[in-house]
């Protein structure tokens, strides 16, 4: 049997299920939503949603329309799938999708239409601005021409608990809310429901948790890892005392060593900016990353591997020492970076719920 070259990512549902279950236990009475943009953050949104919403997870969370599209073929009909990008002017409105209201001129055009309103409190990036805001509390009658299933407003600082924007966000996104009364609200993400009570609603949008990112930064993870990148082994070789590996030869042996050459590299979503300062595991055992990583390849230092030929799996991301998050840690970016970035040339395979 020929070896595959390629690697895969294996996407353990079970553990993404629990994932949304301990949220869920968490924010009760409030529901809990699963945010599955950028393809359930580079995991697959279909397989994801699919066994979330086979858990009992009735809302679903996409950023753009495509993929709004996407995942209403991939899971049927049943649950909302709310696009937080709203739907651009003439865009197919019938796709059984539901819009996020971002601008006054959005609400314009959905009068009357289920929609999820979206009130800026502190991100100025999405979302009605105070001033818009402000036109909508003196209109009472645009008001009441709105079919909204919910308002909602993002945190900017949910990471930091100690911020004072998070308060402050909450206290807008009450006054504003109130305008809207019985109107079910939408506040936390991922690391607001952490935050405690003031932060609790009607339905929390976790995304990064369900994939076992560590919502709590600097604090113990509660959440079950969701992932793992293994590639094979394609080449091991000899080298000497001195010899340079790689580009730039910007690592050179120390001893006499050995080397493995693994297939995947930057143009897989493994950073960069990574060379020289991961791990990867064998078995349970770190393996340290050697010389930069290029395109397609990445060199590590087997000497204390003999066992190592072609062909043998080493996993990337995910084991130990190699966590999104401790990789991210090790580079300068989240652990959601590190997700996202998983590259289309991975074969996916999934562990069931
Ligand atoms: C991405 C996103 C989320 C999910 O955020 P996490 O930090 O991954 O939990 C929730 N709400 C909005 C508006 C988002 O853009």
């Amino acid at each position: 049997m020929a070896i595959s070259a390629r690697g895969v990512v294996t996407v353990d549902l079970a553990a993404v299920v629990a994932n949304w279950r301990l949220l869920h236990d968490r924010h009760a009475p409030g529901a809990v939503a699963g945010v599955v943009k950028a393809d359930g953050y580079g995991l697959g949104a279909g397989p994801v949603a699919r066994a979330l919403y086979a858990a009992g997870c009735g809302h679903f969370f996409v950023a753009q329309l495509g993929e709004g599209m996407a995942l209403r073929a991939a899971i049927g009909p049943g649950p909302m799938i709310a696009v937080l990008n709203g739907f651009a002017p003439g865009a197919d409105e019938d796709a059984g999708l539901m819009p996020v209201l971002n601008t006054l001129g959005d609400v314009a055009r959905h009068r009357g239409r289920p929609a999820i309103l979206h009130l800026d409190t502190g991100m100025a990036r999405l979302g009605l601005d105070a001033r818009e805001q402000a036109r909508l509390a003196e209109d009472a009658e645009l008001r009441n021409s709105l079919n909204l299933r919910f308002v909602m407003t993002h945190l900017a600082c949910a990471d930091e608990p100690a911020h004072p924007l998070n308060a402050l966000q909450a206290a807008r996104f009450a006054e504003t809310a109130a305008l809207f009364p019985g109107i079910p609200r939408s506040l936390a993400n991922s690391s607001g429901l952490f935050l405690g009570q003031g932060f609790a609603s009607d339905l929390a949008r976790p995304g990064c948790a369900l994939y076992g990112i560590n919502p709590q930064p600097g604090g113990p993870n509660p959440m079950r890892p969701v992932m793992r990148l293994d590639v094979p082994v394609l080449q091991v070789r000899e080298i000497g005392t001195g010899d340079t590996v790689g580009y730039g030869a910007s690592w050179g042996a120390p001893r006499p060593s050995r080397i493995a050459t693994v297939a995947a590299g930057y143009a897989d979503g493994y950073l960069r900016s990574l060379s020289g300062r991961a791990s990867a595991a064998i078995g349970d055992r770190p393996v340290p990353l050697v010389g930069r990583v290029s395109m397609d390849l990445i060199t590590l230092d087997v000497t204390e591997f003999p066992d190592v030929v072609q062909g043998t799996q080493v996993t990337l991301i995910g084991g130990p020492g190699c966590s999104p998050d401790e990789l991210a840690a090790a580079c300068g970016t989240i652990g959601y970076e590190i997700l996202t970035s998983l590259g289309p040339r991975y074969a996916r395979a999934y562990l069931p719920a």
